[in-house]
């Protein structure tokens, strides 16, 4: 066993590195830009919602991180890779992805589905997720190194639980990422994806027509951990270390942070 100096703490477990999180002003994303910057990233949130976004890095800046946003809407090619770029050129590097950006629509049986509801989730959730590793695969492919993580769903791994479209997108994103782990892994780049169950964040909310303190009951129910309600910083944590060195050898995985509800034998209720 290699002897090893005790840690300094707290660890800045991302010192030095770049990370572009998309669907960074609100949520997830927001939580994990956040945490990025206190592990010593530099972090470009790229989000559709400009004032929040701007927000949310002001914030991380008066907290003496280092953080800008882009105006990005990951579903558009161009955006994408203005991103990728404008990360390059300011920072000269661009080591981390956090490909987050994704919508969900109203739950309604398959059989009531319109086709332009259809359209508007696979196109952000799943060509939008294609475009980050795309344009971000190339640049860390070029550079011999990096680390993309996808955000996926436990409706990555169960049916039932939301709107068909959504479940058909969340499958796909845990497709993408194996294809991805594969072709980009000989270059030194991994890709991952994390897969959280319900958390009330604004946009779930906003669909399901329920508050906050509701959700969040609702999923304390579900989960087999006596533990409270699944929060944003939970997923941050777990992005963390898919972004992290300390996840060196992990690739072409699904994280799923659930507290054990996907594991459970349904009959124990
Ligand atoms: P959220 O609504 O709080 O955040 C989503 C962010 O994505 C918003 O800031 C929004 O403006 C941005 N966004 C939407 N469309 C975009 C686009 N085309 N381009 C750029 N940004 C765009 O929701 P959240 O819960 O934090 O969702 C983040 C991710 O987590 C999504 O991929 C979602 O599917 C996934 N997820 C959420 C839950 C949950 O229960 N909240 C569970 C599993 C997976």
């Amino acid at each position: 066993m290699e002897s090893s100096p005790v840690l300094s703490s707290p660890a800045r477990r991302l010192e030095g590195k770049v990370a572009i999180v998309t669907g960074g002003a609100s949520g997830i994303g927001e939580s994990t830009a956040r945490l990025f910057a206190r592990h010593g990233a530099k972090v470009i949130v790229a989000d559709i919602q400009d004032e929040k976004g701007q927000e949310v890095c002001r914030e991380i800046v008066g907290d003496g991180g280092v953080a800008s946003y882009i105006h990005c809407d990951v579903s558009a090619e161009a955006d994408v890779q203005a991103t990728v770029e404008i990360a390059l050129r300011s920072h000269r590097q661009l080591d981390i992805l956090f490909n987050n950006a994704g919508v969900i629509v109203k739950d309604q049986p398959l059989l009531e589905v319109d086709r332009s509801d259809f359209e508007k989730v696979m196109v952000v959730n799943v060509i939008g997720v294609f475009l980050g590793i795309k344009h971000a695969g190339r640049a860390m492919a070029t550079a011999g190194g990096g680390s993309i993580i996808n955000t996926a769903s436990v409706a990555s791994v169960m049916a039932g639980m939301t709107a068909s479209p959504y479940t058909a997108s969340k499958h796909a994103v845990v497709g993408l990422t194996r294809d991805a782990a594969v072709e980009l892994g000989r270059y030194g780049v991994r890709v991952n994806c994390v897969s959280p169950h319900l958390l009330a964040s604004p946009s779930v909310c906003r669909e399901v027509g329920m508050d906050a303190r509701v959700v969040e009951d609702a999923v304390e129910k579900a989960s087999v951990l006596r533990a409270a309600a699944l929060k944003a910083q939970d997923i941050a944590e777990a992005v963390l270390y898919l972004a992290s060195d300390e996840s060196r050898y992990v690739n072409g995985h699904n994280l799923v942070v659930d507290g054990g509800y996907t594991t459970t034998n349904p009959s124990l209720g």
